[in-house]
């Protein structure tokens, strides 16, 4: 069997992804507006965590594919609507991007309504305080992490964030792994095709990269 280009791309730069972040940082592969062949190349080379950033988007691609493929993970890393948590809530085993009380309570009516097994949550924080931008604000963070403990015990497991895109990230990183420590939380999602590196070394135990990995998105 021969191997195309894009195919031998893919796995060079994931293995040196791998490389870079070490083994305790997990490599979510983040798949948005990516061509298929390069998802089933990447799934060919054993990577099996995927971030989506649009619940309809990741429905068309993965639920086809997600009966073959058992040990499949999928993180829902892009913002969500409430009139969207039913179907969020059956796809994906992690949900990146909780920021408000109310999809909150969204989340937790469409797991009591659908019956299936609940995700884990992360709490997205806007640590650039960027008003365009989703999380919570670094100040809200006890109230809803408190509110989501009470209410959805157990399966808030850490925080995530998107640094604003003109500032040096690190500060943003160290901030977010301080708040995670602080809250006992274990997962610090953070980093990207620019800075996994970085975010690796400043705590990270999930890096979301896609440019890096796959190439060029489709626009
Ligand atoms: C698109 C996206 C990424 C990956 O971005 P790249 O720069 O292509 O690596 C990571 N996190 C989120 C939330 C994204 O929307």
């Amino acid at each position: 069997m021969s191997l195309d280009t894009q195919t031998l791309e893919i796995r060079e730069a994931r293995d040196r992804i791998l490389s870079e972040i070490g083994d305790r940082v997990q490599l979510v592969a983040a798949s948005k507006r990516q061509p298929d062949d390069r998802i089933e190349a990447a799934l060919k080379d054993g990577q099996i965590v995927f971030g989506e950033n649009r619940v309809q988007e990741a429905q068309a691609r993965w639920e086809p594919r997600k009966p073959h493929l058992p040990g499949l993970e999928l993180r829902l890393i892009g913002p969500l609507q409430t009139n969207k948590a039913e179907d969020a809530v059956q796809l994906f085993d992690v949900i990146e991007t909780l920021d408000r009380s109310k999809l909150l309570k969204a989340l937790i009516k469409a797991i009591e309504k659908t019956g299936t097994p609940p995700p884990d949550l992360l709490i997205q924080v806007n640590t650039g305080e960027e008003p365009q931008k989703g999380g919570v604000l670094v100040a809200e963070l006890p109230a809803l992490l408190n509110e989501a403990r009470e209410t959805y015990p157990g399966r808030v497991t850490g925080l995530m964030c998107i640094p604003p895109a003109a500032e040096p990230a690190a500060p943003h990183f160290a901030l977010l792994k301080r708040l995670a420590d602080a809250h006992d939380l274990p997962v610090v999602s953070m980093g990207m095709s620019g800075d996994y590196a970085l975010a690796a070394r400043l705590g990270a135990t999930h890096v979301r990269v896609g440019t890096a990995l796959f190439g060029v998105r489709d626009s």
